[in-house]
């Protein structure tokens, strides 16, 4: 029987996604074991993600500066702008070194099943950042889901009338395919082959 500490972060690893009770029981033993390096180590990481990370009030990522390196970054082309569901996605595009523009990220999918509408997105401050000018493109990287698609669709007709080129992610993507798990040569032709809506 283990002890009420150790349960509980138990406990609090299983909450996280992707792992179960199972496998979180496995990684406290595992850190239980290696108390000195991989412990202190996650601990003191633990730390400074919460002390320093924040939301970038322009795109939406997470860094530990606002406005965030992407967005700060010159050698990035300010004038191509894709939009993503999660934080993750931006993460998964941009470790691949596949867009070189900036990014936008939604924070989630419309969804009628669990009550996500327009305004729970960050969809106004994506129209803002067109309408105030200077894109030429806005790539619509949503998931290959039923939902990113609906959301996809719904920002095309929102973008509608601007003076941009509106693409999406081509259709190699498998279908209920979230961009955080392709592997990187899919994500490439996928982006690669980005053809216009509509
Ligand atoms: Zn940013």
């Amino acid at each position: 029987m283990a002890s009420q500490e150790i349960e509980a972060l138990s406990a609090a690893l299983a909450r996280l996604p992707g792992l179960g009770p199972r496998s979180a029981r496995r990684a406290v033993l595992w850190l239980v074991k290696r108390r000195e390096t991989a412990l202190v180590q996650l601990l003191k990481t633990l730390e400074e993600v919460q002390a320093r990370l924040i939301e970038c009030d322009v795109c939406g990522n997470v860094d530990t500066t606002n406005p965030c390196g992407v967005c700060t970054d010159q050698r990035r082309d300010a004038r191509s702008l894709c939009v993503v569901e999660d934080v993750a996605d931006l993460w998964a595009l941009d470790r691949a070194k596949l867009f070189t523009g900036r990014y936008h990220v939604l924070g989630g999918r419309l969804s009628a099943l669990e009550g996500i509408r327009p305004e729970d997105l960050s969809i106004g401050k994506l129209l803002e950042r067109v309408e105030a000018g200077g894109i030429d493109e806005v790539v619509l990287a949503m998931n290959a889901t039923l939902e990113g698609q609906t959301t996809a669709h719904y920002i095309a007709e929102r973008l509608e009338g601007l003076p941009v080129r509106i693409t999406q992610l081509a259709h190699g993507l498998p279908v209920g395919g979230e961009l955080d798990y392709l592997d990187e040569g899919t994500l490439a032709q996928a982006l690669r082959a980005r053809r216009p809506v509509g």
